[in-house]
């Protein structure tokens, strides 16, 4: 799914320039590229509960871009959320639903973990003690 994020970043990384300077430009990566990532992630783990996506995530980094620029990314933003949203769609009707999102345990190094979960449960097969303490709970 991170895909989608980094081609979101990629595409528009180079237009930042945030004004007022309030922020440096790499701190203005670091931010748009986490809210493209955390979009994603959302967008995978509830796509159904996430009304307009590309125009949440727009409003959250449209102030790092010169207003020249913020036509553009308005548009790279959009084209792969929909892109994200048509993959979602396809891998839920090929799988079921909650297999597209990544496994929701966090590693020792306090990074979410990357894994697939199996097939209908949330976490991968590494995790899957998380999910029995969940269930029992
Ligand atoms: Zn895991």
């Amino acid at each position: 799914m991170y895909r989608f994020s980094r081609q979101i970043f990629v595409e528009i990384k180079d237009a930042v320039d945030p004004s007022p300077d309030t922020v440096s430009v790499p701190e203005a990566r670091r931010r748009i590229l986490a809210a493209c990532e955390s979009t994603i992630e959302r967008l995978a783990r509830d796509s159904r509960y996430f009304p307009k996506p590309a125009r949440s995530l727009f409003q959250e980094i449209r102030y790092y871009f010169p207003i020249t620029e913020q036509a553009r990314v308005y548009y790279t933003v959009e084209r792969y959320i929909g892109l994200a949203q048509d993959f979602i769609r396809d891998e839920i009707e090929r799988h079921g639903e909650g297999v597209v999102a990544p496994c929701r345990a966090t590693t020792r190094k306090g990074k979410p973990c990357q894994r697939t979960p199996l097939p209908g449960r949330e976490y991968c097969p590494s995790h899957s003690h998380l999910e029995e303490v969940v269930l029992s709970a």
